[in-house]
């Protein structure tokens, strides 16, 4: 009697310490389960996870901002709803959703069937790749074009030459070949140029006098402002100024806006270059009074071989990758660039970048 009284007595004990150890479970569980979510809804990719049944079992954040709002989102959700079908039935499948903007969204919808029943779809924004490989097509389809042209032009030339025998022809010819030859190593130097900023980064960070920057820059686009007219007004420093990187892709960039702004200017017009301290940056600004820039091509002109209109650049000599190297060069120290201009009144430019700690 007393032994079976005392086992009795265990029996509650022993379910407590089971439910005790089951509540434990449970809470360690759920702790697990909120780390996964936790972990899924940090991911930049939309994953939903579905039953077997169809039935959605989960949706990390980023899934969660298709909401089937917009049309956009009603285009990824019916194409999330077909790929989900198909992987029920236990086939991968996915597609590509285009959403013209502007700017053009390209969302990318896969679904996987699971090993154990159901299906999970990833949904992910891949505008940022579609369009790096779109720009670097565009760039090797450019520089073929841009070496292409003036190379065919020298050997129409020089075929000409061959069987030319009025000398004063064969000068004229001379002439125009030895543009065609300049303007290709011109867009070679700025080819080489740009690969090496970017590939280079900022090679160098030490303190570069802004003054002396301002003069070099001036003085090395002397020569091109007498030949076509224009006056290069460089506005004293206020005060002792001093930049921190690479002063000759420094003087590069300069150099490039000071060459539009000499360029895209009518003879007889003035540029005015100055430079200012901003915070912890340096502002360069080059401001003319020169033809302009069409306010829808303002956003597209830092572009590689971006020109506002092919024909007038053309006949400036340009190679469009100008800009291209000074935004390049401004995000190499810190900074970045910007421009305001006005059709028919004039552009400014200004440039940024990290100024020395005094
Ligand atoms: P490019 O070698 O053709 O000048 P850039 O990259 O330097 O190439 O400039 C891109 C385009 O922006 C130019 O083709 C030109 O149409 C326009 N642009 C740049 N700077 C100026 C300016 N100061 N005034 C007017 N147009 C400009």
């Amino acid at each position: 009697m007393g032994l079976l009284q005392r086992r009795t007595d265990r029996v509650p004990d022993l379910i407590e310490v089971e439910v005790r150890e089951a509540r434990a479970e449970l809470l360690r569980l759920r702790a697990e389960v909120s780390r996964l979510q936790g972990a899924l809804d940090s991911l930049p990719i939309g994953v939903v996870l579905v039953e077997e049944g169809g039935l959605v079992r989960t949706r990390n954040e980023a899934a969660k901002g298709f909401s089937g709002a917009g049309h956009g989102d009603i285009l990824v959700l019916e194409a999330v709803d077909q790929h989900v079908q198909h992987a029920l039935q236990g086939r991968v499948s996915g597609s590509s959703v285009e959403l013209f903007g502007p700017p053009l969204k390209v969302i990318d919808v896969r679904a996987i069937p699971l090993r154990g029943g159901g299906a999970l779809v990833a949904i992910e924004d891949v505008s940022e790749r579609v369009r790096v490989d779109a720009v670097r097509t565009d760039f090797v389809a450019n520089i073929s074009h841009e070496l292409k042209t003036p190379v065919g032009a020298l050997a129409v030339l020089a075929e000409t030459m061959i069987d030319e025998e009025d000398l004063e022809v064969v000068h004229r010819l001379a002439t125009k070949a030895m543009h065609e030859a300049l303007r290709a190593a011109s867009s070679i130097d700025d080819l080489l140029e740009l690969s090496r900023i970017e590939l280079g980064g900022a090679a160098l960070s030490e303190p570069v006098d802004v003054d002396q920057l301002l003069h070099d820059v001036a003085e090395r686009l002397s020569e091109s402002a007498e030949q076509h007219q224009i006056r290069i007004q460089r506005e004293p420093v206020a005060q002792r100024l001093t930049a921190m990187g690479d002063r000759r892709q420094l003087v590069s960039a300069l150099a490039n806006l000071v060459d539009n702004a000499v360029k895209y200017s009518d003879a007889g017009g003035e540029v005015h270059l100055s430079a200012s301290a901003d915070g912890d940056r340096i502002a360069f600004v080059v401001r003319d009074h020169g033809i302009g820039i069409p306010a829808r091509d303002l956003d597209r002109i830092f572009e590689r071989f971006y020109r506002v209109d092919r024909a007038r650049s053309r006949g400036t000599g340009g190679t469009g990758l100008g800009l291209a190297i000074v935004r390049h060069v401004a995000s190499n120290h810190e900074g970045d660039v910007r421009v305001q201009s006005v059709e028919g009144e004039g552009s400014t430019f200004t440039m940024r970048a990290m100024a020395a700690t005094a």
